[in-house]
């Protein structure tokens, strides 16, 4: 049970790191904030790894996309990059912060992807969820239950469950992503560049995913995902 305390953020999105949100579902993102509903990013590192950029300009990068997107919420736990694991140091810590936002409905990678990070991150929102609904796990905080968990996609493409008509912002997703010039200037910011996956059109292939994802739905634009439990689904 919720107790007395109301829904805080309409969409919580879990993330690896900061851009995996706006590669799976920036547009979604936009269409909510549009729709005057709430919604925050938690970021679980700081993408310390990454082989391109440092984290001071990832994180400016990531303030910047959150300002395009019209977040209410931003943060980051800080969690240690490469080595994210479903433990209760780390998975309590995604608790937490679903217990302090509210959220009505939490997102999370899908737990297949390229990246193990990725399929981490997706697997301990999993646990989370969980977790965060027992009054007796962590009783200092009061007990939350998400309505629905749902993954989205970040490096590989799966059969989605639900898709999102994105085509009216999707120009904006890729403002969002174009924020992350650190990540995706195919020529290099900073001398000890080096070419990755992500430098090599990696943003045309999110904008051909989201194409193959409308396609069935004859939509110009859609964001795909897969829920994890039934989803309500009222017919009138
Ligand atoms: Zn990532």
């Amino acid at each position: 049970m919720n107790g007395d305390s109301g829904i805080g953020l309409d969409l919580l999105i879990f993330a690896a790191h900061p851009d995996d949100a706006e590669i799976g579902m920036g547009g979604t993102i936009v269409k909510h904030v549009q729709a005057g509903q709430t919604v925050g990013i938690i970021d679980l590192t700081y993408a310390e790894m990454s082989s391109n950029g440092d984290v001071e300009t990832r994180q400016r990068e990531a303030a910047e996309a959150s300002r395009v997107l019209g977040l209410t919420v931003r943060e980051n736990l800080g969690l240690p990059d490469r080595r994210l694991a479903s433990v209760p140091e780390q998975v309590d810590k995604l608790v937490s912060a679903i217990r302090r936002h509210r959220p009505r409905r939490v997102f999370a990678p899908y737990f297949i992807d390229r990246h193990p990070d990725h399929a981490a991150c997706g697997r301990m929102a999993e646990e989370a969820v969980f977790s965060a609904k027992l009054r007796r796990y962590l009783p200092d905080e009061p007990a939350w239950t998400v309505d629905n968990l749902f993954y989205y996609f970040i490096n590989d493409m799966h059969a989605p469950a639900i898709i999102v008509d994105i085509t009216d912002v999707q120009e904006r997703k890729m403002a969002a992503l174009r924020a992350y010039r650190s990540q995706f200037e195919p020529s290099g910011l900073q001398p000890d560049w080096v070419e990755t996956p992500l430098t090599r059109g990696y943003l045309d292939n999110v904008a051909a995913r989201d194409r193959l994802f409308g396609q069935p739905h004859r939509l110009a634009y859609a964001e795909g995902f897969i829920a994890k439990g039934p989803v309500r689904f009222d017919l009138f």
